[in-house]
C-alpha cells in the first residue's frame, strides 16, 4: 500500500490525530511541519531561533523555510512507500512548491483529504487542549488568530486541490473513529 497524501484542515480539526493513526495503520511516515518547527525551537537550532516568534504569535513561518524542511524530509528513504503531510502546505505558494518538488520526484499526490470542522467546534476543542498541553500558541487569543490565519491563507488550497481533482472532503465533526473510517474508505478507493 503506497500513498502520497496531504491532510488539510484548520487547527483543531484532528489532522495530527488522524495522521498518526494512518502512520500506524499503513506504515508510511507522518510529516508534521508544526512538530518539526517546535522541535527546532526546543533544540535551539538556527531554524528554531528564526521561527520561534512566528509560532508564539500564531503566524505562519516564511514559505521558504518550510519548503526547505519538506524538500529535505522527502529525500529521506522512509518516504519511498508514501507519506502523510500534516500541516503542509498552508499557502498557495507552498502548494505550488510542493507540486514542483513532486514533479521532479515523479510522484504526484494521490489525494488531499480536507477535514471539515466548523469554527465553534474548533474553538471548543482547542481551548480544551490548552488545558492539558503546554503549547505556547494554545492561548485563547492566539487560538482564534490561528483559525483566522487558516481561513485567510490556507482555505484557498481547498479550491486549488479541487481544481486538480484531488480533493476529498471528510466530515471532521464526528468522533475520531468515524473520521478514521471515512479516511480509510477514501484511501482504499485510491487503489
Ligand atoms: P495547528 O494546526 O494546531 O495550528 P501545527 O502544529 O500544524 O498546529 O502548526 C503550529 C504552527 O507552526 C503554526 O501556527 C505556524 O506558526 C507553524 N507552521 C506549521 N506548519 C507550517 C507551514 N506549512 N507554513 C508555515 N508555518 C507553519
Amino acid at each position: 500500500m503506497a500513498a502520497d497524501i496531504v491532510l488539510l484542515g484548520p487547527p483543531g480539526s484532528g489532522k495530527g490525530t488522524q495522521a498518526a493513526r494512518l502512520t500506524a495503520t499503513y506504515g508510511i511516515p507522518q510529516i508534521a511541519t508544526g512538530d518539526m518547527l517546535r522541535a527546532a525551537v526546543e533544540a535551539g537550532t538556527s531554524l528554531g531561533r528564526q521561527v520561534k516568534a512566528y509560532l508564539d504569535r500564531g503566524e505562519l513561518v516564511p514559505d521558504r523555510l518550510v519548503v526547505d524542511i519538506i524538500r529535505h524530509r522527502l529525500a529521506e528513504p522512509d518516504t519511498h512507500r508514501g507519506f502523510i503531510l500534516d500541516g503542509f502546505p498552508r499557502t498557495v505558494p507552498q502548494a505550488e512548491a510542493l507540486d514542483t518538488l513532486l514533479a521532479e520526484l515523479q510522484r504526484p499526490l494521490d489525494a488531499v483529504l480536507y477535514l471539515q470542522v466548523d469554527r465553534q467546534s474548533l474553538l471548543d476543542r482547542l481551548s480544551h487542549r490548552a488545558e492539558i498541553d503546554q503549547r505556547s500558541d494554545d492561548r485563547p487569543e492566539i487560538i482564534a488568530h490561528r483559525i483566522d490565519v487558516f481561513l485567510d491563507q490556507t482555505a484557498p488550497l481547498i479550491d486549488y486541490y479541487r481544481r486538480q481533482g484531488k480533493l476529498k472532503l471528510i466530515d471532521g465533526e464526528r468522533p475520531p473513529e468515524q473520521v478514521a473510517a471515512a479516511i480509510d474508505q477514501v484511501i482504499r478507493s485510491l487503489g
